[in-house]
């Protein structure tokens, strides 16, 4: 393995951001890493500052797109101690979806050592204090420039970071998908590829038209089995029964999801990995038994949903007292900020 090679910038930006004004995703830190693989190995793995890159327009990226990523965030506890919240898990998963895109998969010191070394030298970026984290997204391109519709010899790794406050997605009602799918059994939907969220951009500006802000996809085949939002797995409550979708090549196996099962578990909520049908879930809103639906992943963690729609059948929500939701987003927080006890192991403690 080669050298990490870092050049710190001469003078933060940081002091021009105001991190009480922080939209999803907008403000990127003082570095970046980045590796690159070339005449069959990565190599090069550099932290330097975080700048515009330049690529032969051909890159494979551009028009076949070979491209994956992943989502993750640092955490700062009381004692200014950074902690990742599960990602090995990540680091697996960036590499199942390389696979899947014909990618050379990425070597877990390089990951580990650039991520750790790259929020070492951003740590003035992850604050203190509930819901302040540091958004992580390492991604994977295809760089080599030819046309052929082939693999690339060339890509390059990267991660940027981004600090984020809370995020709150604002009031979510959902549509669930009758027509268009994001995913279908063989396909990539499993996979963090850039293009599952590309499809999924002209089936949701629908819905906001009609006053809805995300789809939960059905499957592809007949549209009678409830799977995932699309940015997150999703969760019902009938009575005090949590149902949620078993992953498939359809659905992408979310570390949030996998979380709340454990915690559902721990404290003796009662947990289904199991198909959900519309039906099922518009029979339980009409009888009064549907109590909640949220959605889980790392960026808003749980995400509550208000109501749905599907053809001509609309239906609210009830606003519970003690919600899941709220109860298994307090959890996640309290082990993601070293508040509590983490049984699982789930918080990796980024050493300095
Ligand atoms: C990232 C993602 C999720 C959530 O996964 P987490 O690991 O919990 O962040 C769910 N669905 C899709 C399609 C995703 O890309």
């Amino acid at each position: 393995m080669s050298k990490l090679n870092i050049t710190p910038v001469s003078q933060s930006k940081i002091n021009t951001v105001d991190f009480n004004d922080l939209p999803f995703g907008n403000v990127f830190s003082d570095h970046m890493f980045s590796c690159d693989f070339k005449d069959g190995k990565w190599q090069n793995p550099t932290i330097s500052e975080y700048a515009p890159l330049t690529l032969d327009p051909s890159a494979r990226v551009f028009h076949y797109g070979q491209a994956v990523f992943e989502g993750m965030k640092a955490f700062k506890d009381e004692n200014d101690d950074i902690y990742l919240f599960r990602p090995e898990d990540n680091f697996e998963r960036i590499n199942k979806s390389a696979h899947r895109l014909a990618m050379p998969e990425f070597p877990k010191d390089f990951f580990f050592e650039g991520l750790e070394q790259l929020l070492l030298l951003e740590k003035e970026w992850i604050k203190k204090g509930d819901g302040n984290s540091l958004y992580i997204r390492p991604f994977v391109i295809a760089t080599q420039g030819a046309l052929s519709a082939s693999p690339a010899d060339e890509y390059k790794f990267m991660i940027i970071c981004s600090p984020a406050r809370s995020y709150y997605a604002g009031e979510v009602r959902v549509i669930f998908a009758e027509e268009y799918s994001r995913s279908a059994s063989g396909g990539v939907g499993f996979a963090k590829a850039a293009g599952n969220y590309a499809a999924q951009f002209y089936p949701t500006s629908l819905a906001h038209k009609e006053g809805y802000q995300q789809v939960i996809w059905t499957d592809a085949k007949s549209h009678e089995y409830l799977e995932e939002a699309g940015t997150m797995n999703i969760f019902f409550r009938i009575n005090n029964t949590l149902i949620t979708a078993p992953i498939s090549d359809r659905i992408l196996d979310g570390i949030t999801r996998k979380s709340v099962i454990q915690l559902a578990k721990d404290n003796k909520i009662d947990v289904e990995v199991r198909r959900v049908s519309v039906t099922e879930i518009k029979d339980a809103a009409k009888n009064g038994s549907l109590k909640e639906i949220f959605g889980s992943g790392t960026a808003a963690v749980i995400n509550p949903i208000l109501g749905f729609k599907h053809s001509d059948f609309k239906h609210e929500l009830p606003v519970m007292e003690d919600s899941y939701a709220k109860f298994f987003k307090k959890t996640l927080n309290e082990i993601q900020y070293n508040k509590t006890e983490d049984k699982h192991n789930w918080r990796h403690k980024v050493s300095k």
